[in-house]
């Protein structure tokens, strides 16, 4: 029966394909697909991980002493008894045979499969064994990742299918579309790479860091839908509609057709935009209009020049340093990550903001959760560096050695009070001068500082006086202004970017910026909102940064601006009571 289920949009397009379920505590689990003739190798390292648990607990069950509570013998009975049952292997061994999956997918696709199957039990004490299923699921994909896997994992994604090839094949190499409760930004940076045509998760906000990596992997995404993870069972036929932030399961054939008809339009449209990758960003008035990339990681360097952008705008340098339990990279690693980024760049700037850890991007989301009430008006950002300065410092002697080999400029996020600044260009000096001490070469480098928390932008002559340029992000200032948490679906129809208080901070920053002949730039998700690029240009805003999926949606508006225009209408709307209702004349 089709349904469906109400969410946020996230990153554009239709993507069509059956659900992975995927629970948020086995993220690390790798997702490719095999050659059918490694199928008997993948069923026997499951074969190999389930048989060495058993081993274990029979010694543990033969070393248990006489007097031991009866529950924790029945404990291992039930556990035994689970990992010798025909459910689990005989459907591992489907997800292996029929869909290629590898094994590990294989298992916690199956252990998905049955957990359902628990939850909808009447009794309550088998309904509880689900979370004995889980264990003994963990425990072999433990030991199985001591097993290395035979073949190193292609990195194989199914070919996106048209509405024909989805009615007609239903065996292997159909699309994929994952569908989780909750994923972290880090889990979700780990799917880049993978088979994945979409995502949908139960949580999260708009502007949630996870939301951000998924519009940053240019694939179709719904967040805060609610129960979907619930709702959608292993296997499902799903259509993630990311325009409108809607996910419709097992849809019948008439609304299949009409997706892959929308689908299509997608494509062709997007094929229609990249004609316009070397048009330079110049309004129909003669501005010239910087468009930047906003990037996760050195390797997206290379797709940021691919899409146009002239220089990376915002270099989220904390993903280097997320999910990495504890072992932060040196200063050897993390120089040899930003030259990366450099290189891909091919010598246009590339602007490294330092750690912004905390809020929901815990630096490991699986050890650590952030117990603090409220984790994003905590020791987050500049905060949590200058409270560590060995391990600021590390990250800007990296920096500035970089800066040796290609321009770089350094930002830095969440300041608010004069005295931070201070302290931050001070560990910058001291930087330099541990440097030195070592004779060790290092570049010129602009600094700049995020303007995302009120206070800076209400003192931005403060902050112009220090800095060589502004960076407005807008998640965080929107976050900050209205008292959002930018991750919470509940709220997240409160999350206003045209909120007439956000929008005047915003302007004044701007005009400050251009009063005094320092580059100003948005790298919050607002700078690629086609929707927001009219009046930003009216603003004054003449340089965006944004995921490089954006670039050529925002040129195209670009294109189609006269600044003459804009200006005063772009006052109209910064006067008005209720700016969205002006925006969309
Ligand atoms: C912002 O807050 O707008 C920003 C660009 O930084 P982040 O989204 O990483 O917090
Ligand atoms: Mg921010």
């Amino acid at each position: 029966m089709t349904f469906s289920v109400h969410g946020l949009a996230v990153a554009r397009g239709i993507a069509i394909g059956r659900a992975v379920l995927v629970a948020s505590s086995r993220v690390d689990v790798a997702h490719y697909f095999i050659q059918s003739e490694q199928i008997p190798a993948e069923i026997e390292r499951v074969r190999q991980g389930r048989n060495a648990v058993v081993e274990e607990l029979q010694r543990l069950q033969a070393d248990m002493p006489a007097d031991a509570p009866h529950e924790l013998t029945a404990l291992l009975d039930v556990h035994l008894m689970l990992l010798q049952d025909e459910a689990l292997t005989g459907g591992v061994k489907h997800w292996i045979t029929e869909r290629l999956y590898n094994a590990e997918w294989a298992l916690t696709t199956q252990f998905e499969v049955i957990a359902r199957q628990f939850d909808e039990m009447e009794d309550e004490y088998l309904r509880e064994r689900k979370a004995d299923l889980e264990q003994v699921v963990e425990r072999i994909l433990r030991y199985m990742k001591g097993v290395a896997s035979p073949v190193a994992p292609p990195a194989s994604s199914p070919r996106r299918k048209t509405q024909q090839d989805l009615l007609l094949d239903d065996t292997v190499d159909v699309p994929l579309v994952l569908v989780a409760h909750d994923l972290s930004p880090a889990d979700m940076l780990q799917f880049k790479e993978s088979v994945f045509a979409g995502f949908v998760t139960d949580v999260g906000g708009k502007t949630s860091h996870t939301a951000i990596v998924a519009r940053s992997m240019d694939i179709p995404a719904v967040v805060g839908a609610r129960a979907a993870s619930q709702l959608v069972r292993q296997d499902d036929w799903v259509i993630i509609d990311g325009d409108a932030g809607v996910i419709i399961v097992d849809p019948s054939p008439i609304i299949l057709a009409e997706y892959g008809f929308r689908q299509r339009q997608t494509e062709l449209e997007r094929e229609r935009l990249s004609r316009l990758r070397h048009t330079p960003a110049v309004t129909i008035d003669g501005h010239r209009i910087e468009l930047l990339a906003n990037i996760e990681q050195p390797g997206d360097a290379v797709g940021a020049v691919r899409a146009g952008a002239v220089g990376v705008g915002l270099f989220r340098s904390e993903f280097l340093f997320m999910g990495r339990t504890g072992n932060l990279p040196g200063e050897d690693e993390q120089y040899r990550a930003y030259r990366e980024a450099l290189d891909g760049m091919q010598g246009l700037p590339v602007t490294i903001r330092t750690i912004d850890v905390g809020a929901d991007k815990p630096l490991d989301s699986k050890a650590h959760k952030d117990t603090h009430l409220n984790p994003a008006l905590g020791l987050r950002a500049i905060r949590w560096s200058l409270a560590d300065p060995a391990m600021f410092r590390t990250q800007l002697r990296a920096v500035l050695r970089a800066a040796a080999h290609g321009k770089v400029n350094l930002l830095f996020p969440m300041l608010a009070h004069s005295n931070e600044i201070r302290q931050t260009l001070a560990q910058v000096d001291l930087a330099r001068a541990e440097l030195d001490a070592r004779g060790e070469a290092y570049g010129p480098i602009q600094l700049g500082a995020m303007i995302e928390v009120p206070a800076a932008a209400l003192m931005v002559r403060t902050f112009l006086r220090y800095f060589d340029f502004l960076s407005i992000g807008t998640n965080d200032l929107i976050q900050y202004t209205l008292a959002i948490d930018r991750a919470d679906e509940a709220v997240a129809h409160l999350y206003d970017p045209v909120h007439p208080a956000v929008l005047r901070l915003v302007a004044d920053v701007i005009a400050e910026g251009e009063r005094q002949g320092k580059s100003v730039c948005v790298c919050g998700e607002t700078a690629g909102d086609v929707t927001m690029t009219r009046l930003l240009l009216g603003l004054g805003l003449r340089s965006f940064s944004m995921h490089p999926a954006q670039i050529l949606a925002v040129k195209q508006e670009i294109l189609r601006a006269d600044t003459r225009k804009l200006v005063p209408w772009a006052q109209q709307v910064l006067d008005g009571e209720e700016p969205a209702a002006l925006l969309a004349s």
